[in-house]
């Protein structure tokens, strides 16, 4: 499955060059064209997904699995100190490339570890209470 305007269905097409790092029969992991650090890396699976949410279980179970190898690879071959996974859902999340990706980030001492960070919402015990009640699965 392949969307005609996604610039990631484009690389995995091959119309567009990427730098790859890794490939197996359902994943290419690709270097990001931006990064945020030295190795930062993005996992794509080769089917077209627009998010998590919209992909199927067991391709969504092997992404972890697959950021721990790259995890452990980076920080191996970097040298990195610390690494975060990001994953972004949908344009209010910071999505902007709306086939499923993980970002992969190596961090290093004297980087900004608050480069991956978000302002803190406040709320009533009731509120929260509330919210439990909403959310609990
Ligand atoms: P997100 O904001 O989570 O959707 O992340 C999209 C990521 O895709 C950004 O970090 C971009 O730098 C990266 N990106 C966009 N176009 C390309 C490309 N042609 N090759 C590699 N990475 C890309
Ligand atoms: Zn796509």
């Amino acid at each position: 499955m392949r969307d005609d305007n996604c610039i990631f269905c484009k690389i995995l097409n091959g119309d567009i060059p990427s730098r790859k790092v890794f490939e197996d029969d359902d994943f290419c992991v690709i270097m990001d064209v931006d990064p945020a650090t030295k190795g930062h890396c993005l996992i794509l699976p080769k089917e077209h997904y627009a998010n998590l949410l919209a992909m199927p279980d067991e391709l969504a179970a092997r992404v972890l699995p697959l950021a721990k190898k790259v995890a452990a690879h980076l920080q191996e071959t970097l040298g990195c100190d610390g690494i975060n996974l990001v994953q972004n859902n949908g344009e209010v999340a910071g999505q902007t490339v709306h086939h499923f990706h993980m970002h992969v980030i190596p961090r290093y001492q004297g980087g900004n570890a608050s480069d991956v960070t978000w302002s803190h919402s406040s709320f009533t015990d009731e509120e929260f209470d509330a919210i439990l009640e909403t959310i609990r699965l």
